[in-house]
């Protein structure tokens, strides 16, 4: 038994699955999950002192690798100065007028320590604003993890939402209605059933819970006529794309200007923070200004703030995101080359630096395309990877994120250890 290993036993019998949070237990790829001691740049290090080229970038919030100078001296600085004080800040002005700046449709907004907890607020907000309470959210999208989120499509055309976990009450599930990303027409009829009575739609613009999905020509706009024209909200939760394609996120990249956004993950630079904003009349019903209640303790951290200002302006050098988008370029067109030499099936979606493989389709446009990739031949691709030094997202449907740290010569060591990997298993 492996240190890391002897660590998990432990932690198995005092925490849930050994993990604060399900993914990292390694259920869809098996094997025993890697405790991680440190990280640097574009490295992870685990108990057992392997180092790991890692893609999964805390799941996203890691855009600038792990452990970055600049982020440490903020810290420093910040901590130095106390942690929390429950008072309002300067560096929350300078970080709510930073976000602002970059993307325009958010007027004004509102910290918070997690992406849960911006979704779940954005939507009391919007059933406040329009005095309705159905939600609609796209089978596939995550939107965190509150009881109305936990969602899941029925069968065939979209229908009334049944709970995707234990202890999420009918009840609640029932004021979530699904529709299916990149199929306007099961919205259309959303509308046309329940139009009166829809609060708001809510989606990730590029979705990356499902594997990274784009959007079709049209389906955001389309999103943005519908919404407009039935007098719901449009929230794009941006945790995810939301200075990682674009420093405006997707909104930017697909000129679509939603009511709210949600914002997390690279917001917090590595931290815990994350923000809901937008239109300016429906912000101001947020107590202590209007009728909505929200709060939190550690709402608007010192340190987490000090640690996403540093990163967002960071971010704002010239040039950011067409080299991120280069370097995820550069891994899309090595993986390619493999998979054409070794005629591995399989299709590779990338929106800038964030991208998934999946086996064994030819196509994914949706998240039923999705579903009917090989999850044996990824667990099989993660493994060989994993023991080829290269720590990718254990799980199918997730994103592989570049940071700025990754160096070429980490794309290509990548790249070759996935040829070694499709090579071997072509031959059997
Ligand atoms: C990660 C994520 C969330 C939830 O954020 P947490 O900080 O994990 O609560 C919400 N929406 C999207 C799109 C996400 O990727």
């Amino acid at each position: 038994m492996d240190k890391s290993e002897k660590i998990f036993v432990r932690a198995q019998r005092k925490i849930p699955g050994g993990v604060n949070s399900p993914v990292r237990a390694w259920k869809s790829v098996g094997g025993v999950p890697r405790m991680v001691t440190r990280g640097k740049g574009s490295y992870i290090y685990d108990a057992d002192g392997q180092r790991y080229i890692d893609f999964v970038a805390s799941w996203g919030p890691l855009i600038l690798g792990h452990a970055p100078p600049e982020i440490l001296l903020a810290l420093k600085q910040s901590a130095a100065n106390g942690t929390t004080f429950g008072a309002p800040t300067e560096g929350e002005v300078e970080l709510a007028e930073l976000v602002s700046r970059f993307m325009p449709s958010v007027e004004l907004l509102r910290l918070v320590s997690s992406g849960t907890e911006a979704t779940m607020s954005a939507i009391r907000l919007a059933r406040a604003f329009t005095r309705r309470t159905k939600l609609v959210k796209f089978d596939g999208c995550y939107h965190g993890h509150s009881d109305g989120l936990l969602v899941k499509a029925g069968s065939g055309v979209a229908t009334l939402g049944l709970p995707d976990s234990a202890g999420v009450p009918t009840a609640f599930a029932r004021e979530t209605l699904t529709a299916k990303y990149n199929d306007i027409s099961s919205l259309q009829r959303l509308f046309s059933q329940y139009g009166k009575t829809i609060a708001a739609v809510i989606v990730e613009p590029i979705c990356g819970n499902m594997g990274v999905i784009l959007p079709e020509p049209g389906f955001l706009a389309a999103l943005r006529e519908l919404t407009q024209r039935h007098g719901a909200l449009l929230i794009f939760d941006e945790v995810i794309t939301g200075f990682r394609v674009a420093l405006g996120g997707a909104q930017e990249i697909f000129k679509i200007s939603p009511d709210l956004t949600c914002l997390g993950k690279i917001l917090g630079g590595g931290l815990p923070l994350a923000a809901f904003g937008g239109r300016r009349d429906v912000m101001n019903l947020l107590a202590p200004v209007g009728p909505v209640y929200q709060a939190g303790t550690l709402s608007g951290n010192p340190l987490a703030v000090a640690a996403g200002l540093t990163t967002l302006r960071l971010l704002s050098r010239r040039g950011t995101y067409r080299y991120l988008a280069a370097k995820g370029k550069r891994l899309e067109d090595g993986f390619s080359n493999v998979l054409k030499k070794t005629a591995i099936r399989a299709t590779i979606n990338r929106a800038g630096s964030m991208l998934t493989i999946f086996f064994g389709v030819d196509k994914v446009q949706s998240p039923d395309d999705a579903r009917q990739c090989d999850r044996q031949m990824f667990a099989n691709f993660f493994h060989s990877m994993l023991a080829q030094g290269i720590y990718l997202p254990p799980a199918p449907f997730e994103a592989m994120f570049v940071s700025l740290a990754h160096s070429n010569a980490d794309l290509d060591k990548t790249i070759l250890a996935f040829d070694r990997w499709a090579s071997a298993s072509k031959r059997g």
